[in-house]
């Protein structure tokens, strides 16, 4: 079974998924995907943002400093676009540790043309940082070029706090996932389990 089976992609641009990596944040029972460096690389490669020979490799080193530097990236996405999502002012400090990680990627990073012809950040090698790099790209460009009225948070009560991008033509879209948002359902698993149990 692949590792990310369960984990719904709905966000729209990686900066976004990576921050719904935590599965119904506000609920009693969040859950983590990310549990070790190897899975930081492997969810980079699921995304597309590098190839699994590289995840391969890039797994099997010692990432633990890099892990703890992708998840406090993450929570600061998660806390910049949240706030942008429900219209408040962006997180000052958040708003900073994006900008550092993006200027650690940035100096890591060569300039040279894509399949399209126009230049991008591109990265090579086997630094372990490599794994959140493109993330930390993805969010300044998201940032400085929008579309940010479209970022939305998922209206389940539950507790699902999604972020997605709301591509729909009339933006009507409200829950994390096109039939509705399934976090509902798991809490109410959840808990009649408990009762079950009890
Ligand atoms: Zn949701």
């Amino acid at each position: 079974m692949h590792a990310f089976e369960n984990l719904d992609v709905f966000g729209g641009v990686v900066s976004l998924d990576f921050a719904n990596t935590v599965d119904g944040r506000a609920t009693e029972q969040p859950v983590e995907y990310l549990h070790t460096y190897a899975d930081l690389a492997a969810w980079s490669a699921y995304m597309g943002m590098i190839d699994d020979a590289t995840a391969e490799r890039l797994g099997r080193l010692d990432g633990g400093a890099s892990l703890d530097q992708a998840l406090s990236l993450r929570e600061a996405i998660f806390q910049v676009f949240r706030a942008i999502g429900r219209g408040e002012p962006a997180p000052v400090a958040e708003l900073d540790e994006v900008r550092l990680r993006y200027a650690e990627a940035v100096a890591a990073a060569r300039l040279s043309p894509g399949d399209d012809g126009t230049f991008g950040w591109r990265f090579e090698g086997d630094d372990p940082d490599r794994a959140w790099w493109p993330i930390a790209v993805d969010a300044v460009r998201l940032l400085t070029g929008g579309p940010l009225d479209r970022i939305k948070v998922c209206a389940a009560p539950a507790g699902c706090v999604g972020l997605f991008l709301d591509t729909s033509k009339n933006r009507s879209r409200r829950w994390c996932t096109m039939d509705g948002c399934g976090v509902d359902a798991k809490v109410k698993r959840q808990a009649t389990r408990r009762r079950t149990a009890r």
